[in-house]
């Protein structure tokens, strides 16, 4: 091997061991080796020849899985919190939870899980303008079905505002506090910029006694909303602005869904964060990579206060193609009515992808086989669909389903014919053993499956052809029936071949075509709602109106579509393959006789032809 690069850590994109890019222009090859969080890239440049040499880059790969499991480990191994993990989950109930939710739901019920310790709900409560119970609910419901119990942990920032109230009088006793009388814009102005240093207040050096008095009576409710802070005394000229003597409390007359209206003033994000996972006992507080900045603060208050210090370690975000992730947004999409509610299928919502039929399996194979890392990336959303389609494929039971049905008449069939195939219900699974499909004179079979005049390479039914009913027999086309107003095909009469009952012709003759295909008698009425990405480009956000980058064919709904007898019996959120066409998920909009179905995944697989072309 000659010249080999300098490696550097990409971001966790799958689970492969190893990629391998062979740069023929450079005669590099570039080696890429998955690695703690993410992979380990190193290149050499080689001879033609040597082109698929393997070289030991030396990277472990027993042990920690990734960096956060090193920090967790070392600490053990140090003995640092008696080598306990307890972390938290700690969502903000101003939405519904997306799929980078469960991420960091898997990553912290995960750690737990896997050392032994405990994870903690813990609503994040402390901005009663824009919470609601709503949230709360559906925040529950979404962790449970993914699989996780947080058992009796179910805590409120909220029930620490007495607490935080009185740590707070503390720092001030201490003078590491004071009431400021600076407006917002004002507070702003003097914050300065990352090139300049901020002012202080004019209120910065108030008396501890006045400081005390003014904050006891922002919590009696003597001052207009807006009007005074409490700020942390800490360091205006700190690069770092978050130690830029940040607000702790504002005042707001807000009603809480949990406090009513007793407070008067509601504690920020900053100072409530920490000593909450404080109190709580936490040791590994987890959270994304735009809190890094405020671990500086994470760290003061904790050590200003003397209490127990739990270690802030983040991570980069999950972002998804085609997708947005923010809660406004999410909200905005809701409120506007582009789509019926969170959980509507096309969100990326736990709630709306539950709708949809995915799997909590498959989402958390996604979360858990991404990788953490700390560095931003990208995942595609075809990779989700992939764990999705893997997990189906496993256990969903098949059924017939013709989703634009096209009338078929079995010329020699008699009218009173009714037989009865055998049809296994899941050949991945042999324990789901076999269902009995009905088969008469009169069919449906899918529209797109027959083509009067034939394009190049269409296998499927046209007239003259042959193609088989699948599980059943071999049919020949030999009419076809138009409207004779509009010319549109309304049905076409075919002929069985009675010898190939189950669909083998004994001369062993070829013939391509399998159809999918219901019974007119059997078949009952159902509604199927097909869906695409709510985007129409990779990444919503770019460009000036996100909005205008939605995709205007996210559905179709199709209302005349025929389905297999037997699914007359499914149930709400239950699971199908129907054959040729993907995975349907029974919705909760299903009336009694009509069910109505929401495609989950088509069965074309776009993540590995992905990875097929980097092979
Ligand atoms: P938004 O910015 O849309 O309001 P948020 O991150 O503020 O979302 P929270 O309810 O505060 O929403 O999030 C709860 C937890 O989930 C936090 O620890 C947050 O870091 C984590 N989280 C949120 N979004 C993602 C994501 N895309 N990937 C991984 N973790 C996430
Ligand atoms: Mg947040």
């Amino acid at each position: 091997m000659a010249g080999a690069g300098r490696p550097f850590i990409l971001p966790a994109i799958g689970t492969p061991p190893e990629i391998r890019v062979q740069l023929c222009i450079l005669k590099q090859l570039y080696i890429l080796k998955k690695s703690g969080g993410g992979y380990v890239m190193q290149w050499e440049t080689v001879r033609a020849e040597e082109k698929t040499e393997t070289v030991d880059t030396g990277v472990e790969t027993a042990g920690p899985s990734h960096f956060i499991e090193e920090i967790i480990e070392k600490d053990r191994e140090q003995g640092r919190y008696g080598g306990r993990v307890h972390t938290r989950f700690p969502p903000e109930p101003n939405g519904y939870l997306h799929i980078g939710h469960a991420k960091a739901i898997c990553l912290n019920f995960g750690l737990a899980a896997q050392y032994g310790g405990k994870c903690n709900l813990r609503f994040d409560d402390t901005n009663p303008t824009k919470e609601e119970v709503e949230y709360v609910d559906s925040i529950k419901t979404d962790i449970r079905w993914l699989g996780f119990d947080w058992e009796d942990r179910e805590y409120y920032a909220s029930d620490y505002f007495g607490q935080l109230y009185d740590w707070a009088e503390q720092l001030i006793r201490e003078g590491k506090a004071y009431v400021d009388d600076l407006s917002a814009e004002e507070t702003r102005e003097y914050r300065g910029t990352l090139t300049e240093p901020g002012r202080e207040s004019p209120c910065r050096n108030r008396s501890v006694e006045e400081n005390l008095d003014l904050f006891r009576r922002m919590k009696a409710g003597e001052f207009p909303e807006g009007s005074r802070t409490l700020r942390a005394k800490i360091d205006m000229a700190s690069p770092n602005l978050n130690l830029r003597d940040p607000v702790m409390y504002r005042i707001l007359r807000a009603t809480h869904h949990r406090t009513g209206d007793e407070w008067a003033i509601y504690p920020t994000y900053d100072w409530a964060h920490g000593q909450s996972d404080s109190i709580e006992g936490v040791t590994h507080s987890i959270c994304t990579l735009e809190f890094e900045d405020h671990r500086p603060l994470y760290n003061w208050f904790l050590e200003a206060l003397g209490i127990h210090h739990p270690r802030q370690v983040e991570f980069a975000r999950l972002n998804l193609t085609h997708t947005v992730m923010s809660k406004r947004k999410l909200l905005e999409l809701v409120r506007r009515g582009i789509v019926r509610g969170w959980d509507d299928p096309r969100m990326p919502t736990l709630s709306g992808m539950r709708r949809r039929g995915y799997t909590p399996e498959a989402i958390r194979e996604f979360a858990e086989r991404g990788g953490v890392a700390k560095r931003p990336s990208t995942a595609d959303l075809a990779l989700l669909e992939y764990y999705l389609r893997e997990d189906l494929n496993r256990r969903a039971p098949r059924r017939m389903a013709v989703l634009r049905p096209l009338k078929v008449l079995l010329t020699n069939v008699p009218e009173d014919h009714l037989e009865e195939f055998e049809v296994p219900n899941n050949p991945e699974d042999p324990e789901a053993g076999t269902r009995s499909v009905p088969f008469t004179r009169t069919l449906y079979i899918e529209r797109e499956d027959f083509a009067e005049v034939p394009p190049p390479k269409f296998f499927r039914l046209s007239p003259g052809k042959e193609a088989r009913l699948r599980a059943a027999y071999l049919i020949t086309c030999r009419e076809v029936i138009k409207d004779p107003d509009t010319g549109e095909i309304v049905e076409i009469h075919c002929e069985v071949d009675p010898e190939t009952r189950g669909g083998n012709a004994p001369d062993g003759r070829k013939v391509k075509a399998t159809l999918h295909w219901v019974s007119e008698a059997h078949a009952i009425p159902a509604e199927v709602r097909l869906y695409d990405n709510l985007f129409a480009v990779e990444d919503p956000n770019e460009g000036e109106d996100w909005m205008a980058n939605l995709n205007p064919s996210s559905l179709e709904i199709l209302t005349a579509c025929r389905v297999e007898g037997s699914l007359g019996e499914a149930r709400p959120g239950e699971r199908y393959q129907f054959e040729r066409q993907g995975y349907f998920c029974m919705d909760p909009d299903s009336e009694s006789g009509r069910p109505v179905f929401n495609r989950s995944v088509t069965l074309k697989d776009a993540w590995a032809k992905i990875q097929k072309s980097q092979k």
